[in-house]
């Protein structure tokens, strides 16, 4: 259980300390910062370190924790595993890796899972900004059931019973394409739940330039985002928007070898505007970018039950972000519930997500390093050759 803290400064702590005594031991490797402007935190930072390939720059991996906040702590643990018990194993002849740490400071010190703007950064990755004018007319229809007003009481659950079953009619059983555009992101309601926001949020517009420039030197690039709270409890879930690029596709199959994926457009899941993975595939620009997003289920939320559950702590937690709580006790118990959904305490469930991430992350690690050794000896032979000349 070493890689798991309670607080944000402790995850980041570790991590910087991590990164700077990696970051000797390589050639031109560079740890950064970037400074998120707060109007109550002057100290609210996303880490970063890169390691550039040392010999022959070819492939990249980007491993990304903490975009939704909350979910940094289960992310970061991730990362200082997959440095101590990975990377170790790698050869970095012709990989480069670069980690960013804790996405969104603010969410992941305040135990939120949006920006301090009540963004969340998985709609608001955006290269066309018309996105941000987009009216998601479906979301408007249920905006009352939505986001609640007044402030948040937890006595109030015959009120919440009702409210929440009246929700899960529409989201799960009536109406499909509801659920859907309840969850796909929405641009108008700046204190709802799935807000996008109006223009990138300042980490990404800062994260971009970076990423352009890493990306230059390498042919191929494998980008990993870490994620918490959807699906069964435990288990380790692909969770993907559609891609219709061959070339993508092609990669991702090749490297996951057989790992299931949950896509966006099955039957009970759902697509997403302005997410994180496929802006990363449009800053790669030509170059192969291949996707993957994990999710470490918490409350069996692919149930009756846990889809629920899960709603109703979104619901509930936001409320009392927006309009405050009525008593402590609301609070704590909101809290607590917000925190076990996106951060499991229990020693089964951490060591469940060390030991698949392990397996599974080494295993994709190899098969991202493999892929296109065809290429690769093409090249090689046509060197020869030229050489034999
Ligand atoms: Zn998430």
């Amino acid at each position: 259980m070493e890689y798991f803290y309670k607080t944000y400064e402790e995850c980041r702590n570790r991590f910087r300390n991590v990164a700077n005594e990696l970051s000797s031991n390589y050639n031109n490797a560079r740890v950064g910062k970037i400074k998120v402007d707060s109007m109550i935190d002057p100290d609210l930072t996303v880490d970063w370190l890169y390691i550039p390939a040392q010999q022959q720059p070819r492939k990249l991996l980007v491993l990304t924790s903490g975009l939704h906040g909350i979910e940094g702590f289960t992310g970061s643990a991730i990362q200082l595993m997959f440095i101590d018990r990975i990377l170790s194993r790698l050869s970095l002849e012709e990989l480069g890796v670069v980690f960013i740490h804790g996405l969104n400071p603010y969410g992941f010190k305040y135990f939120r899972k949006v920006t301090e703007n009540n963004v969340d950064l998985n709609r608001n990755c955006v290269i066309n900004p018309r996105l941000y004018q987009s009216i998601n007319a479906g979301y408007s229809k249920m905006s009352n059931l939505l986001i609640p007003k007044g402030e948040l009481s937890i006595d109030k659950l015959q009120y919440r019973f009702f409210h929440l079953n009246a929700i899960y009619k529409i989201i799960k059983e009536s109406l499909p394409i509801l659920r859907q555009a309840a969850l796909q992101g929405q641009y108008e309601y700046e204190r709802g739940i799935y807000y996008g926001g109006k223009r990138l949020e300042p980490q990404l517009a800062a994260l971009e330039p970076l990423l352009r420039t890493l990306f230059e030197d390498y042919q191929s690039i494998l980008s990993v985002d870490l994620h918490t709270g959807y699906g069964k409890r435990g288990k380790m879930h692909l969770f993907l928007n559609p891609i219709n690029d061959e070339k993508v596709l092609a990669g991702l199959d090749y490297v996951l070898d057989g790992e299931k994926i949950n896509w966006g457009s099955d039957a009970d899941f759902y697509t997403i505007n302005g997410e994180y993975l496929e802006w990363m595939g449009q800053l790669a620009n030509e170059k192969l970018c291949i996707p993957i997003r994990f999710e470490y289920g918490t409350l069996d939320s692919q149930k009756t039950l846990g889809a629920l559950k899960s709603i109703q702590i979104m619901i509930s937690e936001n409320q009392g972000a927006q309009f405050g709580f009525k008593d402590q006790k609301s609070k704590d118990r909101v809290m607590q519930d917000f925190l076990d959904m996106y951060y499991p305490s229990t020693v089964a469930w951490r060591s469940k997500v060390l030991t698949d991430s392990s397996i599974k992350m080494s295993k994709i690690m190899n098969r991202f390093l493999e892929y296109e050794v065809a290429g690769a000896d093409q090249r090689k032979a046509i060197a020869s050759i030229t050489t034999q000349k």
